[in-house]
């Protein structure tokens, strides 16, 4: 009789054991689906109320926050990873219309966006605001001196006869990433819509000409300037849900601004060079920055004087301000 009793009490035990498995197992798949008081049965719904940082502003919103999730976004037939994010409660008055405009505004990268951990420096050379005919004289300075750069481009300066010099940067094994379509500060930063209109349109040009979709991009004035200041954690949220990084860089030689000398573009460079084993030096090959091409060659081989290697930025960390 007492051992029967101990054999019930086991198998109970052991019953109410492989019931809490079942039960863990269960409420696991179903938490899975729950973000703030609602339940999502698929990551498919979950997907469009996904986005990332900006506490405070989307907390606002009714939006809370979620670790590590893998989502399939439905309307761009493309799978997106984020790291974290926030999630909306599932109160679709609160979610901003923009989420829904643009449907082919995605990015997908294999960069790893990593620094090079092994001790090597290597200086990052950035050139904004082309295509143009300084383009040109920019690839051929790097080829002669067999280096790699990274160039943000401005769509409205793809014209027919900048469309081919456009392509030379990627047949050339340059790195392309997306600066604007206007370059007009008070246009693009009016609102999260207006840039990612703006944005939109350079995008679809630079995919249009050289088939590549850019996953990188710049900020027009970088990340920390006053007209974007109202907008930007919102934005970047945005940008980042759809797949685009953000370089802004940590030396400049200042080519574009005031009346650049080829010693003033120098001495800028070399001034904060030294302070970064990853350095990403602001340079331009705009229309209006013919000296910058005509520099290059030298600041090139100070640089890699002081022992720096060169590569593209999705070999890099994301350089951003702190704001
Ligand atoms: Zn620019």
């Amino acid at each position: 009789m007492k051992d029967k009793i101990i054999m019930l009490v086991l198998l109970l035990i052991f019953l109410s054991l492989i019931g809490r498995l079942f039960y863990d197992k269960a409420n696991e798949e179903a938490t899975a689906g729950i973000i703030g008081k609602v339940e999502y049965v698929s990551l498919d719904e979950l997907a469009l109320f996904v986005t990332l940082e900006n506490e405070v502003q989307l907390n606002k919103q009714g939006m809370v926050w979620m670790d590590g999730s893998s989502i399939w976004d439905h309307d761009i037939t493309a799978s997106i990873t984020v790291e974290s994010g926030y999630v909306s409660d599932g109160d679709l008055s609160r979610e901003p219309d923009y989420v829904h405009h643009y449907p082919n505004l995605y990015a997908k990268s294999e960069a790893d966006y990593k620094s090079p951990t092994d001790g090597r420096k290597v200086c990052f050379l950035t050139f904004d605001d082309g295509p143009s005919a300084n383009t040109l004289k920019v690839l051929d300075v790097l080829d002669e001196k067999k280096i790699k750069a990274t160039f943000f481009v401005i769509g409205e300066e793809i014209n027919k006869e900048n469309a081919n010099i456009l392509k030379e940067v990627v047949k050339r094994g340059h790195l392309i990433g997306v600066h604007t379509h206007v370059h007009d500060y008070n246009k693009i930063y009016k609102s999260v819509d207006s840039f990612l209109k703006d944005y939109d349109k350079a995008f679809q040009k630079i995919e249009e000409v050289t088939g590549v979709r850019p996953y990188i991009y710049r900020f027009p004035g970088g990340s920390y300037n006053h007209y974007l200041k109202r907008i930007r954690k919102e934005l970047v949220a945005e940008m980042t849900r759809r797949g685009f990084t953000y370089y802004d860089w940590n030396v400049s030689g200042e080519d574009s601004v005031g009346s650049p000398t080829a010693y003033s573009i120098k001495k800028n460079i070399s001034r904060d060079l030294n302070r970064y084993r990853c350095p990403v030096v602001l340079l331009h090959d705009g229309q209006t920055n013919p000296l910058t091409a005509k520099v290059l060659g030298g600041v090139i081989d100070y640089i890699e004087s002081k022992g720096y290697e060169f590569d593209t930025l999705d070999h890099r960390e994301p350089c951003q301000f702190r704001w």
